[in-house]
């Protein structure tokens, strides 16, 4: 679009240059009476050697105004103004004449005063004695007498060539203080509004140490900083050493406000994943940007007209890029991505309509003229919003996966028929409560339950009758154990029951609980209650300094001692 226009720039200057002569050199432009506004836009192109400055060269010389030759050489030089303008028989009184005064490196005012003199006013901040600093235009008094003809006269250069109109009103002072009021109204909710996201985002990123998050507060305070000087509100902040260079500070903005929403993207949709190729020249793209940022943040002023131009058309290309490229990751399955273009896209909305009010495409309404703002606080509110989104997304997956983690834990140590730990386990723990009891000096105690004639179960009630007295043993001794008791099935019929930090006579009486309770009442299978009975062998104190094999050796020792007195019953490890 931006090299169309740059291409065809002259066949557009002249077709403009043709339009607005032809309106200058109408009737005098009637002041408006309260209520209307006299617009005059495009005429800024009229051209010098078309004959519409008429005033005498040496008046113009005595004002500072350079030589009409000077424009035949530099083409894209100052362009001049001559609006004719008559105050209206019965309104006498002040209006306020508002010049929009971006892009313009140069713009002098030439107004008409009561006694037909001029007063010069110049578009650099250091010599504009403000009226009033209002959004991104300077504003001018003029008074003039009921009936009075008198005739602005403008000069104009801009930095970028045919790409900026120039905007001028006359309205009267109630409508411009009426219109003053709402931009004031307006900015400060667009700023209060991005300025609370920016700091709530801060506050997620400082708790949650997300790159989402904190790529959000770097793009949007970009965003806050650049849409700042659109308003044409830091302007009143830079230092008198940079009121100069407004223009490169606000391509500076640009480009770092192109470069992190980038980024931003890059984060926030995962694209790295899901087009990693595009991804990849987007990261050069925002680099592209960076380094544009750092060189008009130095480079001299006259370099403005080639920047300027130049962070327009990357910015320009990179807004449909970015907008592919999230429909690409959203089409891959980006969720986020998708949030991303609704945002993207709110800005850009803004900014199309409220560049259609700039060729008058539309009316100036208030809405459109804010439609900017409504856009950029659309896009912060959705990308907070959508953060949070993926935030939640995020904290899901963990506990997905850590459940899932557990539950592998949990399979890898357990015994499918019972639900008690398995062997594996056991070692295991027998290993870390031996290394621990070395630092504690704490003593625990270690049981070893077998059932008795088990063989003969399975062999004359089956197989399945053998699994549900191994069931009934397992629930029957979990009754019986504290949290901290671990109970295990080593293999066959043959079970461990490790009692932490218990010993002594408090682990016998535990034993033998635990064999009244599993011992007491018939397990019943298929409607026939079978006894259940079973051996304990308790190896009632481990002390600190036995191996893994001691303690096991001497468990089964005393489990094997209460087979040999006669089975159904507990005994105690010789050694104790
Ligand atoms: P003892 O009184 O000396 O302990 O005699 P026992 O018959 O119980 O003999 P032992 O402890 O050696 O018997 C183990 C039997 O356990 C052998 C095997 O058939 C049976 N077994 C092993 N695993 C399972 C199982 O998962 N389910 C069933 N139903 N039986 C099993
Ligand atoms: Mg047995």
């Amino acid at each position: 679009m931006n090299t169309a226009i740059h291409r065809f720039r002259w066949l557009l200057l002249g077709m403009l240059s043709a339009i607005s002569s032809a309106a200058v050199g109408q009737a005098p432009v009637v002041l408006p009476v309260a209520g209307e506004i006299t617009r005059v836009q495009d005429s800024a192109w009229v051209r010098p050697d078309d004959g519409s400055l008429e005033r005498p060269a040496d008046v113009l010389a005595a004002e500072g105004f350079q030589p009409i030759d000077a424009l035949e050489a530099s083409p894209e030089g100052p362009a001049w103004l001559r609006i004719p303008l008559q105050a209206p028989e019965h309104h006498a009184g002040s209006w306020k004449i508002t010049v929009k005064r971006r892009y313009f490196r140069e713009l002098e005012l030439f107004v008409p005063t009561a006694d037909g003199a001029f007063q010069r006013y110049s578009n650099s901040l250091a010599e504009y004695q403000p009226v009033e600093l209002s959004a991104w235009f300077m504003v001018y008094p003029l008074t003039l007498a009921p009936g009075q003809r008198a005739e602005l006269v403008l000069r104009a250069e801009t930095l970028q060539g045919p790409l900026s109109p120039l905007d001028i009103s006359i309205q009267t002072e109630a409508e411009y203080l009426g219109e003053r009021a709402t931009a004031m109204w307006a900015f400060g909710l667009y700023f209060g509004a991005v300025i609370a996201l920016v700091f709530y985002n801060l506050v997620l990123y400082l708790n949650l140490r997300t790159p989402g998050h904190r790529m959000y507060v770097l793009a949007m305070t970009a965003v806050l900083l650049f849409m700042g000087m659109d308003a044409g509100l830091l302007q009143n902040l830079l230092p008198e050493a940079l009121r100069e260079r407004e223009l490169m500070i606000t391509v500076t903005l640009s480009c770092l406000m192109m470069a992190a929403t980038i980024r931003f993207f890059q984060v926030f949709s995962g694209s790295a994943e899901r087009i990693p190729r595009i991804s990849t020249v987007l990261t050069v793209v925002a680099l592209a940007f960076l380094v544009l940022a750092g060189i008009t943040a130095f480079a001299p002023l006259g370099a403005a007209a080639l920047f300027g131009p130049l962070a327009q058309l990357m910015t320009s290309i990179m807004v449909f890029v970015l907008i592919a490229a999230a429909a690409l990751a959203g089409w891959r399955g980006s969720n986020a991505a998708w949030i991303f273009l609704a945002g993207w896209s709110a800005f850009l909305i803004g900014g199309f309509v409220r560049s259609l009010i700039g060729v008058e495409a539309i009316p100036r309404t208030e809405i459109a003229e804010y439609a900017l703002y409504v856009g950029s606080v659309l896009e912060a509110m959705i990308l907070a919003l959508g953060l949070s989104y993926r935030v939640g997304q995020l904290r899901e997956q963990r506990i997905r996966a850590e459940h899932e983690q557990h539950r592998a834990m949990t399979l890898a140590n357990q015994d499918a028929l019972t639900g008690a730990y398995n062997r594996r386990f056991f070692e295991n723990y027998l290993d870390t409560l031996l290394e621990d009891q070395r630092r504690s000096n704490s003593e625990s105690a270690l049981l070893f339950l077998d059932i008795d004639w088990f063989k003969q179960i399975n062999d004359t009630h089956g197989h399945e009758a053998g699994d549900v007295m191994l069931r009934s043993l397992t629930r029957r001794c979990l009754r019986e154990l504290r949290e901290g008791d671990v109970l295990c099935r080593l293999g066959g019929d043959e079970f461990a029951v490790v009692l932490r930090s218990l010993s002594g006579r408090a682990a016998v009486d535990v034993a033998r609980r635990i064999h009244r309770s599993v011992t007491d009442a018939p397990v019943h299978y298929d409607g026939q209650p079978l006894a259940l009975k079973i051996s304990i062998g308790v190896l009632a104190r481990f002390e600190p300094g036995m191996s893994r094999s001691d303690v096991l050796r001497q468990a089964d020792q005393a489990l094997y001692a209460a087979k040999q007195q006669g089975r159904n019953r507990v005994a105690c490890s010789s050694s104790q």
